[in-house]
């Protein structure tokens, strides 16, 4: 079980040193391990291997992980939608937030008492249920997180449409990446690509990859 985790592992990180040399980029980028209804053990195992980043995406499950697993010292990345009402909750264990999607979720986290780095999601859809601001109102919320004394902004976040080529999609994340510089000039990380696209993501700059299923193996089916 554990080999082929490594395996699995390895496989990954040379497919993404590949991309990223056919990119012709000389940085490498973060890979974050996405464990969501894996059991501990699975996140011990990564560790061990030398993962450092896990990403996680339902609050109650991070939540208890975090707690369990706080002698490791990973770097939490919470993936999912934030319910305003458990922002403050959230941002207790949680050490970067990747979903950050509207104006009143900033307001909500306006309390925390530690600094919090985040990314703004945004929507490459037009379907609103799909999570991220719209493109519209992104530079307003971009405005709204760098008057927030506690959050940190390190970028934008995306998940690529089902119904679209990835590189295409990621390209226009690019774009809004450079929108989001003429404001905030430090904020250049991209967060995209997953199990099926990071390669695509690395070719079009993103520097924060969440990589679940091709380094875990499926997830426990679970309801
Ligand atoms: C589950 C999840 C991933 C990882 O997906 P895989 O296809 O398993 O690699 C990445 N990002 C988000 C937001 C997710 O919820």
């Amino acid at each position: 079980m554990t080999s082929q985790l490594a395996d699995r592992l390895a496989a990954v990180r040379s497919g993404i040193a590949e991309a990223t040399r056919a990119a012709g980029r000389s940085d490498q980028p973060t890979l974050i391990v996405v464990t969501k209804f894996h059991p501990n053990q699975l996140i011990e195992d990564l560790a061990a291997l030398g993962v450092r980043d896990v990403g996680e995406n339902r609050h109650q499950e991070a939540q208890q992980k975090a707690a369990d697993l706080g002698s490791l010292d990973l770097t939490w990345h919470f993936l999912g939608q934030i319910q305003t009402k458990k922002a403050r909750q959230v941002a207790r264990y949680a050490d970067v937030l990747h979903a950050v999607d509207r104006i009143r979720l900033v307001e909500a986290l306006e309390p925390i008492e530690r600094d919090l780095d985040c990314f703004l999601q945004v929507n490459l859809t037009d379907d609103p249920a799909r999570g991220g601001v719209a493109p519209a109102e992104l530079e307003a919320l971009v405005e709204r997180t760098l008057i927030s004394p506690r959050l940190r902004l390190l970028g934008v976040m995306a998940v690529a449409p089902l119904d679209e080529d990835p590189r295409a999609a990621f390209a226009r994340l690019r774009g809004y990446s450079e929108r989001v510089r003429t404001l905030a000039p430090e904020a250049t990380a991209i967060s995209a690509g997953m199990t099926h696209d990071y390669a695509e993501a690395v070719a079009e700059g993103a520097t924060h990859l969440r990589i679940g299923t091709a380094i875990t193996g499926n997830r426990p089916v679970t309801g």
